[in-house]
Formats: C-alpha cells, structure tokens, sequence
C-alpha cells in the first residue's frame, strides 16, 4: 500500500543525503519530488505547500551531510502530520450522543460518485452503530439508479434494519424527510441517507442533494471516495465540496494497491478530515484514519519524530492567554525571523502558523543557526 508515495518521499530524502547543498541541488530535488508527488496523485496545492516549506527549512541550513536524510524526513513527515491535523477532529460518537441527549435522531447524509463505495460504507458505518448499540433507519434516496433501493435493501436486511423507501423516481427529499419523521416517531438513534451519484448529470444531482440539505438539515454529511481512483477522486471531492460542504470522508478500497496521495489531498482540498478507511467488503472492514499509521506506511518508521509533541505543543499555564507565541522567546522568535526573513505576520493565521515553525524549529535544535 502507499509504495509509490512512499518512493517519492524517501527517493526526495536520499538524493539530498547524497549532495552538497547548493541552491541547484535544491531545486533538482525539488522538481524530482513533485513529479513523484504528481504521479501518487498528490493535488498541487498540497505539493506546493509541502515544497515551500521544504525548501525554507533547506536553504541556508548548516546541516551535515549525513544529517540532511534524516533532517528531510523529519520535515515531511512534521509537515504532513500538520496538513491532518489542520483538519477538524470529529468524534461520531459523541455528535450522535449530543443528539441523543436531546432525543433528536442524528442524521448523516452520504454523498459521492457511484461506484465508488457508498452504499457499502453507509452499510458499514450501520453495523458499526448497531454493534455500538444505536438504533438506526436508512433512508434510500437515491431513487434514480436502477437496482439502488434493492441493494440497500439487501444490506438492511441482512443487519435487520429499518429501511424508509419509495418509488423510483420519487422525491429523493421526500424519501429522507420521510425517514426523520420515522426516527423521530420511533426515537431512533441515527437516519443514513442514501443518495444518487451519477457524474454525467452532475448539476441536477448536485440540486437534488442541495434540496436534501435544505429539507432534512443533515447533522453530518459524509464524502465517499474511491482510494484507488486518485485524482479523480479528488477532483470528485472538490466539486462535492464546492456545492455541498460535507464534514468529512470515508475513504474506501484501502486494502487494495491505493497510492495514498488522495487522503493527503482531500484533507487539505476541504479541510475536513478522512474519518474512516475502508479495508475491504465485509461489514466489519471499515478502520477509523489514523495519521500515525499513514505516516508510518509512508515513512515507514517514524524513528524518533514526535509527532505528537509536535503537533500539539504543550499547553503552557497561560495559554489562555489566546498569544500564539505564548511560551516562545523574544529572541527565538526574532532569530528565526532574520534567518528566514519572515515578514511579521498580519492575521491571527499567519501567526499561529508561524509558532508552530518555531516552535518545531526550536524543537529540532534551531539547527539553521548552530554554526
Ligand atoms: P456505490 O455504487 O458507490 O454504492 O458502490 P458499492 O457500495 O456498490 O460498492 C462498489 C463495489 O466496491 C462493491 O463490489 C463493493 O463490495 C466494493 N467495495 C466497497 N468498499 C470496499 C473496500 O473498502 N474494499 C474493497 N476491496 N472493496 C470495496
């Protein structure tokens, strides 16, 4: 799994471990990692980001030869693990147990291209809430593919569930109103909706979702997208995004030979996080994202990148206080600045960001300036 990104970054890590560091060398390797980058279907945003600060933390490095594999490592592996974690986390759990606190059924909409995994994931995330002990009803609303209501209806069978459907053709809205009015009667837990996914139409597709939307207010919407399809997939997650701003995804097919650049890439297309990885085609394969093991399936081991530590900086007594800088030294913070001639920052963003290099570069030892 993941080889091919896994030969990006390690090839991108060994031909500098095996140069002197000149501004050239730089750029050579530079071109070279995003071509691999391009080919594990890495989106050029997440490239970009990863490039630049790749090269900011090389050019004017003092860093030993030896070192440098090492120091390139540690820097992508510390940039990707920031790219997850720039995503909002999400506890399923406890957003249904809110509801549930509140005797409202929790409502999830699933959206994507078929094909790709969707029915299965909603059929996967049914078992796991039942096994969880949650009462659950589906909603079949895609009333447009022939074969669809059948296919849900297999699965709700086979889990004993409560299926609310119509006719083909019927109001995809309807069918999900439908359902909630079910929930709410029943006092069931949490509402599945089903929805179409056929690309060739995708306007009328994306206005029947926007109506769901709109009818059922969904407490969370699921993007379903097809690890193997790469770029299409992000591509496919983009225009999802851009109509309907959904929570988060499920990626599916992870079992098979999956390049790994499209859970990088929709993260950090939406910003939203990769909830759940399908890992095969029964109810049970379905394993919550874990960045330490992408990393680790990427990186192989992490040897001693905390990236923990890194990520979540400890919380210092006043860091109520809201200051991004908030345990970092006047010195440090204009020492860094004159080193990479950082311009000062001019949003609460920039600021944040910018503590977190520091902080990350004091962590490693602030290497560049220890001639
Ligand atoms: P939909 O058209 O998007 O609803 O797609 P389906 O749920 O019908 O899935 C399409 C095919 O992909 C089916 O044969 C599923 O068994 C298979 N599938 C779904 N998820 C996974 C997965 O995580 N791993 C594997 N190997 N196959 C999967």
């Amino acid at each position: 799994m993941f080889d091919k990104l896994r030969d990006a970054f390690s090839n991108a890590a060994k031909s500098l471990g095996e140069k002197e560091l000149k501004e050239k060398d730089i750029e050579d390797i530079l071109f070279e990692l995003e071509i691999s980058l391009l080919e594990s279907d890495v989106a050029s945003e997440v490239i970009d980001e990863i490039k630049s600060d790749l090269k900011e933390k090389l050019i004017g490095s003092k860093i030993g030869k030896h070192q440098i594999e090492k120091f390139v490592k540690d820097s992508l592996i510390s940039n990707i693990s920031a790219l997850f974690d720039a995503a909002e986390k999400i506890d399923l759990f406890e957003k249904i147990n809110e509801k549930k606190k509140q005797e409202q059924p929790f409502l999830i909409l699933f959206v994507g291209i078929n094909g790709t995994g969707k029915t299965t994931s909603l059929a996967k995330i049914a078992y796991m809430l039942k096994q969880a002990k949650y009462s659950i009803a589906v909603a079949a609303a895609d009333t447009f593919r022939a074969g669809a209501i059948e296919q849900l209806r297999e699965h709700t069978n086979r889990l004993n569930l409560k299926l609310v459907a119509q006719n083909y053709n019927s109001d995809p809205a309807a069918v999900a109103r439908d359902a909630v009015l079910y929930a709410k009667s029943h006092k069931t837990d949490c509402v599945l909706i089903d929805t179409a996914g056929r690309m060739q139409t995708s306007k009328n597709l994306m206005e029947q979702i926007e109506k769901i939307n709109k009818v059922v207010n969904p407490d969370m919407t699921i993007f379903v997208g097809d690890s193997l399809a790469g770029n299409d997939t992000v591509n496919q997650a983009r225009e999802f995004f851009a109509r309907v701003k959904f929570n988060a995804s499920i990626l599916t097919k992870s079992d098979a030979d999956a390049k790994g650049g499209a859970a990088l890439s929709i993260v950090k297309v939406t910003s939203t996080p990769v909830l759940y990885v399908g890992t095969g085609q029964e109810y049970s394969d379905l394993k919550p994202f874990d960045k330490e093991t992408f990393l680790e399936t990427v990186f192989g081991s992490l040897g001693d990148v905390d990236i923990k530590k890194i990520d979540e900086p400890e919380p210092t007594p006043e860091s109520s206080s809201n200051d991004p800088f908030e345990g970092i030294s006047d010195n440090d913070i204009a020492t860094y600045s004159d080193l990479f001639d950082v311009p000062p920052p001019e949003n609460d963003n920039e600021a944040n960001k910018l503590a977190n290099k520091i902080r990350e570069w004091i962590k490693r030892g602030r290497l560049e300036s220890s001639e």
